[in-house]
């Protein structure tokens, strides 16, 4: 049995007790999770000893290719796509089905609502969701491979870094290092924030210069082959000599503050753990360090075929963690006016604790030559 039969399995067990005949999984992501398949516009039928996936001639040969062995009813040109749905969910006599209720759109369920009145429909929003949760070995080697790409373009931006590289260009020059490090491209446009532009947690670029501001925080994210990674650093762009290295600024005492709750937060990472526990270790200790009220979003978040997706860390958030889980630790400071500093890792959750999977030095150290 392969990957992805496995997952239907895993998601097929809870079937019975929802007393439904059938699944639709109609999220492309949650297609691609359990097929393999990369495309969209396509619907999976999930019976208990059946999958099908309801798609259109222009996939035909990618299915061939992406999924082999897998059942597929491609609609002719001349029919909808929910009309093919129907026409399957009917010639399969299926009368309860748990449809996603989180993708497919209330116009798209009221048409089959019409097309097929005599099947009940029941939402099963998250089953997919939670079952992504957890990754298989394949899935954390893929989100290695999108981390080792991330790191290899971070380092190229480092070394190319100019003084008078606006925001805006850095972005452009961050997606084409990614792919000239072997990535799809990045998985959402790069934040290249200079200075007072970093106080901003997702700050849009600007013509603004890396040699106006003392520090540029660079978050990044890369689409490897499916998987994704996001990172985020805080580079030190001082150059002149005013300041004697020795000195410690405003730049190194929250740099401090937030790396230090980075550690507390990945010391608190175990299996078992609530997520709002490890999100509290991190938000404690920035609290006591007198930046509390400068720390306004969740610690971090799931991590996988999306960007963004299921556990999130943050108050009340009640996800009990698990082995094989992957997520973002992500604390920072932001002050207005002044600048801010995130620092952001990948982690996944192992039997003891968590392995930090992203390994690029966080200290803070000049990039420029001072002047
Ligand atoms: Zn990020
Ligand atoms: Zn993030």
């Amino acid at each position: 049995m392969d990957n992805f039969a496995r997952r239907r399995e895993r998601l097929l067990s809870g079937l019975p007790g929802e007393d439904l005949d059938a699944y639709l999984i109609s999220s492309p992501v949650n297609v691609s999770y359990l097929t393999g398949f990369s495309g969209e516009s396509s619907h999976l039928v999930l019976m208990r000893d059946r999958a099908l996936l309801v798609s259109d001639p222009r996939f035909t040969e990618q299915l061939a290719e992406e999924c082999p062995g897998l059942e597929t009813h491609i609609r002719p040109p001349t029919k909808t796509t929910l009309a093919a749905v129907a026409e399957v969910l009917n010639g399969l006599g299926l009368r309860k089905v748990g449809f996603e209720s989180t993708a497919l759109s209330v116009a798209d369920w009221e048409a089959l609502k019409e097309l097929l009145p005599a099947v009940q429909w029941k939402g099963a929003g998250d089953r997919v969701e939670r079952l992504r949760m957890v990754k298989d070995d394949t899935e954390v080697k893929q989100i290695r491979e999108a981390i080792d790409i991330a790191e290899r373009a971070f380092t190229v931006l480092c070394a190319l870094l100019r003084p008078d590289d606006s925001e805006i260009a850095l972005c452009d020059a961050m997606e084409g290092y990614v792919r000239r490090a072997g990535g799809r491209g990045t998985c959402f446009p790069s934040i290249m924030a200079v200075g007072p532009r970093s106080a901003l947690p997702h700050a849009p670029p600007t013509g603004r210069t890396v040699g106006e501001g003392e520090l540029l925080l660079v978050d990044w994210g890369v689409s490897g082959r499916f998987y994704k990674s996001d990172l985020t650093r805080v580079l030190d762009t001082r150059r002149s000599g005013a300041l004697a290295p020795v000195a410690r600024g405003r730049l190194e005492e929250v740099h401090a503050v937030v790396d230090r709750a980075r550690e507390r937060a990945i010391r608190a990472v175990h299996p078992g753990v609530k997520a709002e526990e490890v999100d509290a270790a991190a938000r404690t200790s920035i609290a006591d360090a007198g930046f509390g009220d400068y720390f306004g979003h969740g610690l971090g978040h799931g991590l996988g075929l999306q960007v963004h997706e299921a556990p999130a860390l943050r108050p009340r958030s009640q996800t009990v963690l698990e082995p094989g889980m992957v997520f973002t630790i992500e604390p920072g400071v932001y002050l207005p006016g002044w600048g801010g500093v995130r620092i952001e890792d990948d982690v996944l959750v192992t039997p003891d604790g968590c392995e930090v999977l992203s390994h690029l030095p966080r200290a803070l150290t000049r990039v420029f030559q001072v002047d």
